[in-house]
């Protein structure tokens, strides 16, 4: 009801003065006497009385009305008013985003051509660091985990190569079984952040007589077997931390099945935790907080990188159990005609070598939160999917042994990335690195690998591949670029 009509109504008099006077203030009294429900006003009082009420309430929605248009016109104004100031808003916005995509195409082109030139092995700029956003905080149960490529710390299989290495410019003698501890000690800085150190443990570790994995006469076959005392020296590549030796590899049975075995019981008297052995993820703890690394390659006696239904699976379960999961995998083609990565199946000397963004999309899409690759020998792109990120391939990083060492096979890098306890990928950095002479690494200070990984990624995955910093900042495509159409 309208207040004012409310407030004329519930005047409210004595009944008594009401009846006397009713032809004088009937329209007053009516509804008093109407209200309290006792004894009847005279007829001709309350034929005014009704008659005065209604002129009353004819002025009062009268007024009512004019009011209401009143609001009305106020409340079209102010939507015309809104409706310019939105209209106004969006052709802003076009006109940004119009400038925006000028601007990303033009960068675009630049970026192209800068990848072409990459590619041709000339070196691009490549962006600033971004500022660490606020959410890259470390919190409690965080886990900082480090991974890397290839290690081979030499072969006492056959040491013939570094006959044929010692020839090679600048000529000085290359040893064949160096100290394991001092190939790996350059790294120990690189790695020296992480509560978890990743890699993959491309040889056997051994002594003693051995039955040849390789025929007479071969010439794409390498037996590797390292000293004893590459399980200590990869246990120390992480002092203050938990080393993580990935076994589901090509090489880690070279030495036959006894020699897998001697290679297991040598990396776990050195404290090293061995992952890919078989389908069960290796639990690894740091404060009180885990993660579940599983290890694949493409091999029939291995977690097998093909079998994606068993990926998924085993995947799945290590995410039931542990809450965040890393996997490490050996697969894809070799060489330096092996750095692009697509979604097909590679293959290597006739060997079928898996689909690696298959892989990759399993493992993820079953809860993975890294995933490492190796196996190609060469760097490849980064992705990010999600909140996981997917590193194809992070080249060599310490091959003392039969392996070719030219560029671009000489370049590696370490993936370092924080794992959050609900399994989000934060503050991702690679960290260079390269092989001077056979098993000689260091950090890289021209970050070739930066520029490397950054070009395979825009060129591979130009939507979800990683935008690498100049100072290995490992970032995502700008959601500029990734909403728009592709071309
Ligand atoms: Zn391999």
């Amino acid at each position: 009801m309208d207040r004012r009509i409310k407030e004329r109504t519930d005047h409210q008099f004595p009944r008594t003065l009401c009846l006397t006077a009713a032809a004088l203030w009937s329209w007053a009294c009516a509804p008093a006497v109407r209200e309290q429900g006792a004894g009847q006003p005279s007829p001709v009082a309350a034929t005014d009385a009704a008659r005065n009420d209604s002129l009353r309430l004819d002025s009062l929605r009268a007024e009512r009305s004019k009011l209401a248009l009143a609001d009305s016109l106020r409340v079209d104004s102010l939507r015309v008013a809104s409706e310019r100031a939105d209209s106004l808003r969006a052709s802003k916005m076009n006109a940004l985003a119009e400038a925006r995509r000028d601007s990303a195409s033009a960068a675009d082109q630049r970026r192209a051509r800068a990848v072409r030139d990459s590619v041709s092995g000339a070196r691009i700029p490549l962006p600033p660091s971004p500022t660490a956003p606020a959410e890259n905080v470390r919190r409690a149960g965080d886990l900082r985990v480090c991974g890397g490529g290839d290690i081979t710390l030499g072969t006492n299989m056959d040491t013939t190569w570094a006959i044929t290495a010692s020839r090679r410019p600048p000529g000085a003698p290359v040893a064949a079984l160096p100290p394991p501890g001092a190939l790996l000690a350059p790294l120990r800085a690189v790695f020296g952040d992480a509560d978890v150190a990743l890699v993959n443990v491309e040889g056997a570790i051994g002594e003693g007589s051995v039955q040849p994995k390789c025929g007479p006469g071969s010439t794409a076959c390498f037996a590797m077997r390292q000293p004893v005392a590459a399980a200590d020296a990869l246990r120390s590549l992480l002092p203050t931390g938990v080393v993580v030796g990935n076994v589901a590899n090509n090489h880690a049975g070279d030495a036959g099945l006894a020699g897998f075995d001697s290679t297991l019981a040598h990396l776990t008297r050195s404290g090293v935790i061995v992952t890919g052995v078989d389908t069960l993820a290796s639990p690894v703890t740091v404060d009180g907080y885990t993660v579940g690394v599983l290890g694949f390659a493409v091999s029939p006696r291995r977690p097998d990188a093909r079998d994606l239904a068993a990926v998924r699976r085993h995947v799945r379960r290590a995410k039931s159990r542990y809450g965040r999961v890393i996997v490490t995998v050996h697969m894809g083609a070799e060489g330096a005609a092996a750095q692009r990565t697509r979604s097909a199946d590679e293959s290597y000397y006739k060997e079928n070598r898996g689909n690696p963004v298959a892989f990759a999309e399993a493992a993820v899409g079953a809860g993975a939160s890294l995933v490492i690759g190796h196996g190609p020998h060469v760097l490849r792109a980064i992705e990010w999917r999600d909140s996981s990120l997917v590193a194809y391939s992070l080249g060599n990083l310490v091959t003392h042994g039969p392996f070719v060492n030219r560029e671009p096979l000489n370049r590696g890098a370490v993936l370092c990335a924080t794992i959050t306890a609900q399994g989000t990928v934060i503050d991702a950095e690679l960290r260079p690195t390269v092989q001077r002479r056979a098993g000689q690494v260091g950090v890289d200070r021209s970050s070739r690998a930066l520029v490397l990984i950054d070009s395979l990624s825009r060129l591979d995955f130009p939507r979800t591949g990683a935008r690498i910093s100049k100072d290995g900042r490992v970032g995502r495509v700008p959601e500029v670029m990734r909403l728009r159409p592709p071309r």
